[in-house]
């Protein structure tokens, strides 16, 4: 699985195009702009790939600000867990709370929860629930090329933010990270909703938010 990272927004948010055998899914719309936008698709058309899901690993506003653009070019609606719905419901609402603007995607009807598979190519994704940072959040893991995409769960050296926004937890979310992530293993890259790609051997390592939760 090739995995192409771009980074939009003033969020500096990740989106990923992971593709296998000229079949792709898209990972999270962080785009805000048309000119960002395109920048997928150069991509898209530059491998010649055919787009068969479009996935959100949670509805946090800055993750789905391209969702309608590619609705519209690609045929399809967002897959998220089932918990997303009221956030993307209240994108509007999240829009503003954040001082910014999103033309609403359409709510998912497609419901992705854990162990289910997610096909593309050669490649089979498995979906891992791993909320704490929102109710809602998933990661996509193939564990034959060993890469992981883990949305706001875990960053270099870092976690993801549990005061500010709703439905969070911070004993959930290190309890996915250890229960759930870390057991992937040590040579698993991380592609995470921000930041730059990292492996779950040099979290277990250097992440004092990892380390103190296996501390306790
Ligand atoms: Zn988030
Ligand atoms: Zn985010």
């Amino acid at each position: 699985m090739q995995v192409e990272p771009f980074t939009f927004s003033s969020f500096m948010t990740n989106c990923y195009l992971c593709h296998d055998q000229g079949e792709a899914v898209l990972v999270d719309a962080s785009c805000e702009t048309e000119a960002e936008c395109e920048q997928v698709m150069n991509t898209v058309e530059e491998h010649d790939l055919e787009v068969r899901h479009l996935l959100l690993t949670h509805a946090h506003v800055d993750h789905i600000f391209g969702c309608r653009f590619f609705e519209k070019q690609f045929g399809q609606r967002f897959q998220a867990h089932e918990a997303a719905v009221p956030f993307i419901e209240r994108a509007e609402e999240q829009a503003t709370a954040f001082g910014v603007e999103v033309d609403p995607p359409s709510v998912p009807t497609t419901h992705l929860a854990a162990g289910d598979a997610i096909s593309f190519g050669d490649v089979t994704l498995e979906v891992l629930y791993t909320p704490g940072h929102s109710p809602d959040s998933i990661s996509f893991v193939h564990r034959p090329s060993r890469q992981a995409l883990t949305g706001d769960v875990l960053f270099q050296n870092s976690i993801g933010r549990t005061q500010g926004l709703p439905e969070t937890s911070r004993a959930q979310l290190l309890n996915s990270i250890t229960e759930t992530l870390l057991p992937l293993g040590d040579d698993v890259a991380i592609y995470p909703g921000h930041g730059p790609p990292t492996t779950i051997g040099q979290e277990r390592a250097q992440n004092p938010f990892v380390q103190e939760a296996l501390r306790a």
